[in-house]
């Protein structure tokens, strides 16, 4: 069997896990990045509208103070404040230090980094390459890996001596020596054979779980995999019940329903409409935004070239509060032809500018609906988009709580609370991952012994991954994640029920003893159907954590909605849900943890008035004690 020794195991080949991986390696550690899909292709490279940094560029009010203060409104105060505050303060670095490894984005008038609005946040601050950002920031950092992999020739002679890139390996099963993390165990999928890498540390980014949904955004690598395997390694899972739903996928024709429509065409004065021609988002702004968003089209108009006098248009509000709009306006029968609402980009800018700005989108709709967005509006509608719940992490160095394990990027859960603004991840993904990397070696550092992996664990990881294609006889792996995506979608999609919810429950027992009965077709080479045979183990984990946390939540909060509780509480505030598992994946459970106070020099950041919205009375004593 194919072994290697290296100091830190990275697992994902996205923003993350490659920002890791160059930390790793520049701190002198011998790093490996496992990456399932080929190198270059993950969901960072899909990524259109930008990333998220407070650099002020386009409006000089811009400040990390104001950047925090969003991303926890977005979040709904939900947000690991600590995360959200390093992200605020160091995004802004993490964008430069691309740009002089050689991103190229675009340029304000003087030449800066040009900087975009998207919704939630107050000014233009998504650094962005029209809408290609995610390729510039793959291509930036493979860049990076190279030029690293060049000094390592020149030093010594190899140059994969200190970096080395593994493509097209899915990772297992984590391996561990006593509670500890001793390496990692995969299958190489071109041929099927199996590779074990042997590491005191493994940094997972391995991004999320929208293939347990039958609407998504996402590709065939988001089958929550990091999620499962930190869950059977011993780590917690939080935050597992929101999910993000954007407002924006496709809706026809049926075969690309749910690719992503960037929020950029919003930010850049796409409106949305319904079937009668009413600009419907004014009828939608929330109690606790209502003093930030323009009540009249002539405000939200004017905002677009005096934004300090005017406020922003309500079709800019975080993106729960825009999928719950357009679905209440499809279930009151005021919908598209197919099912959405319109959003129209054609009567507000020039077709020149729609095709320089949003070029892609152009192409998108053009090729897949035969649909020119420089003439006519796009039908849309919410799919399901991202997870904020994940890994529980240290915010400081992204440590998980099994010893030498770590997250960054989407598998990491905390720092966007309960919805994540469009752009904070990818500037999450740059803030962590450099964490993450650092956090590893430094622990690796720290370690007077070297952990073993055993030769049992290896014999038991192999044997669980070669049990489908023992059996001779069994299930179709794709009818079963086939109904796994319809119980997730119909019944704890975005507006949830305990009812549904129970049933989801008991539909994914069901389905949990189908996938262990599943029979692929075919050998060890190249096979998809034995590939997602494996992969079922973890969406069906990964389902389980999401519809228990949305089950016992009893309240209305950002990626969470529930019909029976439709309002947010100041009490499940403070809740944190946290998701368990035995390592064979059995008896998931839930804990309540209580989220630690905001330090007080960041609740002076808000105004009492704001924080009375979702604080409890015992945190506004502590405000008030801060103030005297
Ligand atoms: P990814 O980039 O997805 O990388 C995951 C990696 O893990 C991949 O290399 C994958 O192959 C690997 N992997 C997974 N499982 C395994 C396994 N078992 N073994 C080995 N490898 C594995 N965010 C923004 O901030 N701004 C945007 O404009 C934006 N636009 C988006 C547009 C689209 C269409 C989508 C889908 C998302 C968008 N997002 C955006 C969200 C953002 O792109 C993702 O959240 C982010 O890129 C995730 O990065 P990551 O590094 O955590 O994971």
């Amino acid at each position: 069997m194919e072994r290697h020794e290296y100091d830190v195991v990275v697992i994902g080949a996205g923003g993350a896990g490659l920002r890791a991986a160059i930390e790793a390696r520049q701190q002198g550690k011998r790093t490996a990045i496992v990456c399932k899909s080929l190198f270059g292709k993950a969901h960072t490279v899909m990524a259109e509208g930008g990333a998220a940094a407070a650099m002020g560029n386009v409006n000089p009010n811009d400040n990390w103070m104001v950047h925090f203060r969003d991303t926890m409104r977005g979040g709904k105060f939900l947000n690991n404040w600590r995360m959200a505050e390093l992200h605020a303060k160091e995004a802004p670095e993490r964008v430069w230090e691309l740009e002089a490894w050689g991103a190229l984005f675009d340029r304000t008038k003087d030449g800066k980094i040009s900087q975009r609005n998207f919704g939630g946040h107050e000014y233009p601050r998504l650094a962005h390459v029209g809408d290609r950002t995610g390729l510039e920031l793959i291509r930036t950092l493979q860049q990076r890996v190279v030029a690293l992999q060049q000094e390592d020739q020149r030093l010594h002679g190899d140059p994969e001596a200190y970096i080395k890139v593994f493509p097209e390996t899915t990772i297992t099963r984590l391996l561990k020596d006593g509670d500890r993390i001793a390496g990692a165990f995969g299958y190489r999928r071109q041929t099927g054979e199996f590779i074990v890498f042997e590491a005191p540390a493994v940094v997972l980014a391995t991004g999320g779980i929208g293939k347990s949904y039958a609407v998504t955004s996402n590709s065939w690598e988001y089958t929550g995999d990091g999620h499962a395997l930190a869950l059977l390694a011993g780590a917690g899972l939080i935050n597992m019940e929101f999910i993000q739903f954007h407002p924006t996928g496709m809706v026809w024709p049926p075969s690309v329903r749910g690719i992503l429509v960037t929020e950029s065409v919003r930010g850049d004065g796409g409106v949305l409409r319904n079937s009668e021609g009413r600009r419907f988002m004014f009828d939608y702004i929330p109690e606790v935004f209502k003093d930030k968003y323009a009540t009249t089209e002539e405000e939200a108009d004017r905002w677009y070239t005096d934004q300090a006098n005017n406020r922003r248009p309500p079709e800019l509000l975080p993106r729960d509060e825009v999928a719950r709009a357009i679905n209440a306006e499809v279930k009151a029968g005021r919908g598209s032809e197919h099912g959405g609402v319109y959003l129209d980009v054609s009567t507000r800018l020039s077709p020149e500018e729609i095709k320089r700005r949003l070029p892609s989108m152009y192409h998108q709709f053009k090729e897949l609906a035969d649909v020119d967005i420089t003439k006519q509006p796009m039908e849309v509608g919410p799919t399901c988009h991202y997870v904020m719940g994940g890994v529980e992490v240290d915010p400081d160095t992204a440590a998980a709580s099994v010893p030498g394990l770590f997250a960054a990027g989407e598998v990491a859960g905390g720092m966007h609370g309960s919805n994540r603004l469009g752009g904070n991840s990818l500037s999450d993904l740059l803030v962590f991952g450099c964490r993450a990397g650092a956090g590893a070696a430094a622990y690796v550092d720290k370690l007077d012994k070297r952990p073993k992996v055993s030769e049992e664990s290896i014999e038991a990881a192999k044997a669980e991954a070669l049990a489908p294609l023992e059996r001779k006889t069994g299930e179709n792996p794709y009818e079963v994640h086939q109904e796994l995506q319809r119980t997730m979608n119909d019944l704890v999609g975005i507006i949830r029920r305990a009812d549904e919810m129970t049933e989801a429950l008991q539909a994914i027992e069901k389905l949990k003893e189908r996938a262990k009965n599943t029979a692929p077709a075919g050998g060890r080479v190249y096979n998809p159907s034995w590939h997602l045979a494996l992969d079922l183990r973890n969406m069906l984990l990964v389902s389980e954590c999401i519809a228990r946390a949305a089950l016992m939540r009893e309240e209305s909060r950002g990626g969470h909605t529930r019909d029976d509780f439709p309002k947010m509480s100041p009490e499940w505030r403070r809740r944190l849900l946290v998701c368990t598992a035995d390592p064979d994946g059995s008896n998931v459970k839930i804990e309540v943890k209580i989220q630690p106070s905001m330090r007080p020099d960041l609740l002076l950041l808000f105004e009492r008035s704001e924080l009375e919205k979702y604080l409890t009375e015992e945190e506004l004593a502590e405000y008030d004690a801060a103030v005297a």
